[in-house]
C-alpha cells in the first residue's frame, strides 16, 4: 500500500482526495468514487501502486497522437479503476472494475477489505522496471492510459520523473478531470496528453458518464495553456452526440483555444451498457470532419475505422502530404515539423 501525495486530511477521521475534479471526501476505511484510493486511520492510500493490469508497446499513433514522435512505439500502461462511469466505455472491463468491488463490498458492509481485494488486480511493475524496460529496448516514450491515469496519481508520477531523468517522455490519454493541483504537479513531467472531449452537453456528461462538462473544458484550456502538446478525441455516437450543433461547438471550442490542435473523430463500436445502438458509420465520422474544418481547425482525423486520406497529415497552408497513415501504420516517418514544400510550420513534438 502506498501513501497518496494529493489528499487534506479533514475532520472525523476524513480525508478529501485532490487527484482529481471529483474531489471525493472519503470516510475511514472506504474508497472514492474510482474505489482505488482508501481512507486508512485517516490518511488516503493509492491501492494499485505498482500494479499494471494492462501493459503492451503500441504504436503512438493507437493512443491516438498524430503530432507526437509519428511511427513510434509507446510503452502503455493501465490499472484498474475509473472516477468516470460512462456507458460506452471501450475498456469498461478494467475501468469499472474497481467499482463493482465497491458496490458488492458495501452491500456485504466490509468497505475495508477493498485493499485486499483491488491488490488481487494486475501484476507487480514498478516505476524503475518500467524505465528501465524502455531503456532497454529504446521505446522514447511511455503513455498512462486504458483506464484513466489520474486515479494512480503517484503511480504515474513517480514512473514519469524517473522517465523524465532517463530522456523518455511522458503522455496521458486522459478523460480530462485533473485536478489543478495535479496538473501543476506533472507540467514539468508530462509532455503530451490526448485528452477526451466527449459532448458539448452537460446533460450528456452527467447522465452517461457520470461527470459535468466544464471541468473538462477548464483542463483541456489550463494543459495547453501549462504548454503540455494536446490533442482531443471525441467519439462519435450516433444519436447521442452528433447533431450538428453540438460537433460545431466542440469544433469551436477547440478553435477557440488554438487552430493547431488536432482533433480526432473516432468511431463507436457498440460495447458495455450501449450494446443497442449501432457503430458509427463513415458518412457520419466524413461530417465530423468537415465541421472540424469549417471551424477553422487545421488538423481533424477520423480514426476507428481505415481511411488512408483522413489519417494522414496535410500541410494546412499548401495541402501537401506530410505523414502517410493506413490504420495505425505510418508509411512515411521523417517528418521534421516544417512543410518541405511551401515551409510552414507544423506544430507538434516531432523529435
Ligand atoms: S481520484 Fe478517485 S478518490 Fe480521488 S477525487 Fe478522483 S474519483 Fe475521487
Amino acid at each position: 500500500m502506498h501513501e497518496a501525495i494529493l489528499y487534506k486530511q479533514l475532520e472525523d477521521c476524513k480525508v478529501q482526495c485532490t487527484a482529481c475534479k471529483q474531489k471525493c471526501i472519503i470516510a475511514e476505511n472506504h474508497t472514492g468514487i474510482c474505489g482505488v484510493r482508501q481512507n486508512r486511520e485517516g490518511k488516503l492510500y493509492l491501492l494499485v501502486y505498482g500494479k499494471a493490469s494492462a501493459v503492451n508497446n503500441d504504436p503512438v499513433e493507437k493512443k491516438p497522437l498524430f503530432h507526437f514522435l509519428p511511427g513510434t512505439q509507446i510503452f502503455s500502461l493501465g490499472t484498474v479503476g475509473c472516477n468516470f462511469g460512462c456507458s460506452f466505455c471501450q475498456n469498461w472491463d478494467l475501468s469499472q472494475v474497481s467499482k463493482e468491488v465497491k458496490l458488492r463490498l458495501l452491500k456485504e458492509k466490509k468497505p475495508e477489505l477493498a485493499k485486499v481485494e483491488i491488490g488481487k488486480f494486475g501484476y507487480e511493475l514498478l516505476p524503475e522496471k518500467i524505465v528501465e524496460t524502455c531503456k532497454k529496448y529504446n521505446i522514447p516514450s511511455i503513455a498512462y492510459t486504458y483506464n484513466e491515469p489520474i486515479i494512480f496519481f503517484e503511480y504515474l508520477y513517480d514512473t514519469a520523473r524517473l522517465a523524465k531523468k532517463a530522456g523518455i517522455k511522458n503522455v496521458l490519454v486522459s478523460n480530462g478531470y485533473e485536478s489543478d493541483e495535479a496538473l501543476e504537479l506533472l507540467k514539468d513531467y508530462v509532455d503530451a496528453m490526448n485528452i477526451d472531449l466527449k459532448s458539448f452537453s452537460d446533460e450528456f456528461y452527467s447522465k452517461i458518464c457520470k461527470a459535468r462538462l466544464q471541468p473538462v473544458l477548464d483542463t483541456i484550456k489550463k494543459a495547453h495553456a501549462l504548454g503540455i502538446w494536446i490533442e482531443i478525441t471525441t467519439l462519435i455516437i450516433p444519436t447521442k452526440n452528433d447533431s450538428e450543433e453540438e460537433l460545431t461547438n466542440i469544433a469551436r471550442f477547440i478553435a477557440s483555444i488554438d487552430h493547431t490542435i488536432p482533433w480526432h473523430v473516432t468511431a463507436f463500436h457498440p460495447e458495455y451498457e450501449m450494446k443497442d445502438i449501432p457503430e458509427t458509420n463513415f458518412e457520419s465520422l466524413l461530417h465530423a470532419y468537415r465541421i472540424g474544418k469549417k471551424a477553422g481547425l487545421h488538423h481533424v482525423y477520423i480514426g476507428n475505422i481505415v481511411d488512408e486520406k483522413h489519417a494522414s497529415t496535410h500541410c494546412h497552408n499548401c495541402k501537401a502530404l506530410l505523414i502517410k497513415r493506413i490504420g495505425h501504420h505510418v508509411e512515411t516517418n521523417s517528418f521534421k515539423g516544417i512543410c518541405p514544400e511551401c515551409k510552414e510550420p507544423v506544430p507538434g513534438i516531432w523529435k
